[in-house]
């Protein structure tokens, strides 16, 4: 039932133009899916008809970073890859937010190795961490209905505030630990 409906006749609601504007933000989330593993795939069934990600105003998925403003990292990302995410993330405009998902995204995951990022947020700034391996469809759109209360909570990320320059990756994210067993690496017999 429509808001007209409910109200009676010649009244009216009074609000302020900021809860306006955040809920016309968190209803219309456009994510950007940058899915590089197996996580993808879940993120591909959340938008099915199945769970219908539509009904959350946030099934249109956009390959324009200047289009979106929902980034949804699904995978591993490896460290030659990072400074594209960045760059994706840079061209997105303002306001945006940031979905890690699964935990190769938020920690690397099983993956424990210099070629792969070991969480994404040493790099860029997450607003939500999607838990599991992979997360079912249900987990990722709990994740999207926090995006959605930060919305309202504050409409912006980083609690209000701009975000913080990014670092180019440059570094190794991955700090070396010695070999579990001793190992010789020679010619073999
Ligand atoms: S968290 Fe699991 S499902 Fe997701 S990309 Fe990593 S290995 Fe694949």
């Amino acid at each position: 039932m429509g808001i007209e409906a409910t109200l009676p006749q010649d009244s009216f609601v009074t609000t302020q133009l900021t809860k306006v504007i955040n809920w016309a933000r968190r209803s219309s989330l456009w994510p950007l899916p940058f899915a590089t593993a197996c996580c993808g795939i879940e993120l591909m069934a959340t938008a099915s008809s199945r769970y219908d990600l539509a009904r959350f105003g946030a099934e249109v998925m956009r390959f324009s970073p200047r289009q979106s403003d929902l980034l949804i990292v699904a995978g591993r990302v490896a460290i030659k890859m990072m400074p594209v995410l960045q760059r994706i993330y840079q061209q997105m405009a303002e306001p945006k937010w940031v979905v890690s998902m699964g935990a190769c995204a938020s920690t690397g995951g099983v993956f424990d190795t210099y070629a792969v990022v070991q969480g994404i947020d040493q790099f860029l700034p997450v607003d939500v961490y999607v838990p599991g391996c992979p997360p079912r469809p249900e987990t990722l759109i709990e994740g999207i209905m926090a995006i959605q209360r930060i919305v309202d909570e504050d409409g912006l990320p980083s609690k209000g505030g701009l975000r913080q320059p990014l670092e180019i990756a440059v570094q190794p994210t991955h700090e070396v630990k010695p070999q579990p067993v001793p190992l010789t690496v020679g010619r073999g017999v």
